[in-house]
């Protein structure tokens, strides 16, 4: 199959969470089985900075936004693993600081930049003569794609045949704007109801993905039975349920090429499954010295990566941290970005207990493998998580994952108790209520084994490291979705031709 992945986010170009990864990885894991990928994705000011072989192609990108022409330029250059990427390049757009907001507020923009990336995706088909079977779109910032196509495109020559999937990572981020944005994106007022596009009398991009795509899929199994009700989808939860048949949940899968204690460049030293004490002792004392912690072999030291965001489950975090920092000995080593207030929170309970926490509120790739090498627990108390990959990291780096049975992590992590003990399936800790007692009960039977059996302990680290989440199983997944809405579309065009 011929596949346009468009997403505003691509590790190694631009990242800023999990999208970034799984866009990074699942085009070369599809081209490994014999898909012709082609990602799209916007090229930014740190993109360009990276000083990566990039090709201007000569074509001209000029993209009708509300009554403006607004022009572009595409550069080309290769993933690793082959794939053919598309940068598109419109400085005004996408030479800026941040990809989506700045100082914690979103750029004011942001629904005409990605109304102009969906519409240059659209044209480079055009304009490259790019053969493509589906547009796989993920998130709100590529919602436009499904309805362009339909509305637009499906006609002209060249789109008749294309399929469209939608891929969720996360419904609390819709790309919701004020309806006067419908100008923007050009498709004539009539869309702009609540079957289609609006939502609460905004214009909402991701309900609009929800409704044109042909398939709809989101990151795990748990996380798509809890979309289609609430809290979790967000008030998009009847657009899902009407949709159920087309909903499919394919769990993210992890590049190990780049997360592999065995491999990874960023430790002070490597290990894997089969000999990791030495490796991560090294790599725990490194992460010591580097985040101003006292070096101490046998003290229980937690990490957290991630963005310092309510859905983290930081106000639970910040709770035990404060009340474990005084009286218990063990350690946290914290790195992340994002809302100011827990900015502030960890500052002070690092400050309050020097030695115990290590606490780093930046955007670090390098100390983050650092941390997930170094650490004994990774703790995701997250109120929700659509799959998460830090814990997929953590069992790789057999650093015991602390969760919240809730999506992806519910169907990634099996708490340790007898049961699974014995017969080899432990993998970590859970809890279900999101509760403070709960998490801190959860990490005092934690902490109490990693101590007191050491042999449980092992067991438990060696089932973890022994697990498989490369990408393999899930792309195919994805290649099957594509191959049956394909099937699917070329039947309902015989159907339409046989009673006409
Ligand atoms: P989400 O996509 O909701 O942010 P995920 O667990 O799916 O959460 O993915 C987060 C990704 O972003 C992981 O690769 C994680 O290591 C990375 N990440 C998040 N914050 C930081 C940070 N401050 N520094 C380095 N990496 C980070």
């Amino acid at each position: 199959m011929n596949v346009l992945f468009a997403s505003s986010e691509v590790t190694p170009f631009s990242k800023t969470g999990g999208l970034a990864d799984v866009s990074g990885s699942l085009p070369p894991a599809l081209a490994r089985l014999g898909h012709e990928v082609t990602v799209v994705t916007p090229a930014y000011r740190h993109t360009k900075q990276l000083g990566l072989a990039l090709e201007t192609l000569e074509v001209p990108l000029e993209i009708p936004i509300g009554s403006k022409l607004v022009r572009g330029r595409v550069l080309r250059c290769q993933m690793p693993g082959g794939v053919n990427v598309i940068l598109i390049e419109q400085d005004d757009y996408f030479d800026r600081a941040q990809l989506y907001t700045e100082n914690g507020s979103d750029y004011k923009d942001n629904c005409e930049r990605y109304v102009f990336f969906c519409r240059a995706v659209m044209e480079l088909i055009r304009l490259l003569e790019l053969p493509i079977d589906v547009i796989h779109c993920n998130d709100w910032q590529t919602g436009l794609l499904p309805a362009l196509l339909r509305i637009e495109y499906q006609h002209a020559r060249g789109y008749e045949d294309i399929v469209t999937v939608m891929t969720i990572h996360n419904m609390a981020y819709q790309g919701q704007f004020w309806h006067w944005d419908m100008l923007l994106t050009g498709l004539d007022w009539k869309y702009f109801n609540w079957r289609q596009m609006e939502f609460w009398g905004d214009l909402n991009l991701l309900k609009t993905g929800l409704i044109f795509a042909d398939g709809i899929t989101t990151v795990s199994e748990r996380y798509a039975e809890e979309i289609q009700s609430q809290p979790m989808g967000c008030g998009l939860e009847d657009v899902l349920a009407q949709r159920r048949s087309d909903l499919t949940g394919i769990i993210n899968g992890v590049d190990y090429e780049v997360w592999n204690p065995k491999t990874d460049s960023h430790l002070a030293a490597n290990f894997d499954a089969s000999d990791w004490q030495a490796g991560k002792a090294l790599c725990k004392a490194a992460l010591q010295r580097e985040l101003g912690m006292t070096e101490s072999p046998r003290t229980p030291l937690l990490g957290f990566v991630g963005r310092l965001a309510d859905q983290k489950g930081l106000d639970l975090l910040a709770e035990v941290i404060g009340q474990w920092a005084g009286t218990e000995d063990v350690q946290w080593a914290i790195l992340g970005t994002g809302d100011p207030r827990y900015h502030q929170l960890l500052t002070q309970l690092a400050k309050a207990h020097p030695g115990k926490i290590g606490l780093s509120l930046a955007f670090s790739d390098s100390l983050a493998h650092r941390i997930e090498a170094g650490i004994d627990m990774f703790m995701m108390p997250s109120r929700f998580e659509p799959c998460g990959l830090n814990q997929l990291y953590s069992l790789k780096y057999g650093s015991l994952p602390i969760v919240r049975a809730t999506g992806g992590l519910a169907d990634t992590v099996c708490d340790a108790n007898a049961t699974t003990i014995a017969n080899g399936t432990a993998s970590g800790f859970a809890f279900v209520d999101y509760d403070t007692r709960e998490l801190e009960q959860t990490l005092a039977r934690a902490v109490a084994m990693y101590r007191d059996q050491p042999d449980a302990w092992q067991r438990v680290v060696g089932n973890a490291m022994h697990q498989d989440w490369s990408w393999e199983a899930s792309a195919g997944k994805y290649a099957e979705l594509y191959a049956s809405l394909a099937a699917r579309r070329t039947d309902s065009r015989e159907n339409v031709g046989e009673t006409s």
